[in-house]
């Protein structure tokens, strides 16, 4: 509120003149890139409400979307506690990422080598990117029709995907498996998005049972 109220001498400037700025969907509350301003940036955009930049590489001030069209409306600036950083709350056009993704933050780090095909990570990512899709429902988007279609559709999808993988592996088609287990779990994943149960609470369920010998399987549970 007001009683926090800041002005820009409150910002704290490295001594290249920069402050990291985060920019943040207003929408969906994604964290979307991670950039510089300078002081003259940060005018601007109080200014026109369209999010501005100071580029470390191009020397010179970056209105973010200026060639991509991809333009960023600002609805608030909030510095830190500290105030050696900056919050950007930005409606987004178009992907924030120049790579096309909806988030520059699309890269999970591991330690190591990176597992060829890690099933774990690449269903939380496909759930985030559910997620997101459901919360701007864009033109054009397969999530946003299935919304559209009602839950009800959906289940009744997740039945005929199963019964698929079932088919395929009886056939022991090892890529038709593989496609339709895909399908399956990209449904289930849709199900728990619009439910509200996360990748996260499945994980523990799993984990929870992780080691252990001697289960009942589901039917089997008295
Ligand atoms: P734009 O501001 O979207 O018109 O993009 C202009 C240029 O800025 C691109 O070609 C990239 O070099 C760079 N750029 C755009 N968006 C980002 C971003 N989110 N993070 C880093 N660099 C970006
Ligand atoms: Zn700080
Ligand atoms: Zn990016
Ligand atoms: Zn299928």
């Amino acid at each position: 509120g007001p009683a926090h109220s800041a002005t820009l001498d409150d910002l704290r400037f490295g001594a290249d003149g920069l402050i990291p700025v985060v920019t943040q969907d207003a929408r969906t509350g994604a964290v979307l890139m991670q950039a510089y301003a300078d002081r003259a940036a940060i005018e601007r955009t109080l200014d026109t409400r369209e999010a501005t930049y100071w580029s470390r590489s191009r020397h010179e001030q970056w209105i973010k979307g200026a060639t991509s069209g991809h333009t960023q409306r600002v609805v608030d600036v909030q510095l830190d506690c500290d105030g050696d950083s900056v919050l950007y709350r930005v409606e987004q056009r178009g992907p924030a990422c120049h790579t096309g993704e909806y988030s520059c933050f699309h890269r999970p780090l591991q330690t190591g080598e990176a597992p060829a095909a890690g099933l774990d990570g690449t269903l939380e990512r496909v759930y985030g990117t559910i997620s997101e899709r459901l919360a701007t429902l864009p033109e054009h988007s397969y999530v946003a029709r299935l919304h559209a279609g009602g839950l009800d559709r959906v289940l009744k999808k997740i039945g005929e995907e199963a019964a698929e993988v079932i088919l395929a592996a009886k056939n022991a088609d090892r890529a038709e498996l593989a496609t339709e287990a895909a399908d399956l779990m990209f449904h289930v994943l849709f199900a728990m998005a619009e439910v509200g149960v996360s990748p996260g609470d499945v994980a523990a369920v799993l984990q929870g049972r992780e080691g252990k010998t001697g289960l009942k399987g589901p039917k089997e549970v008295g």
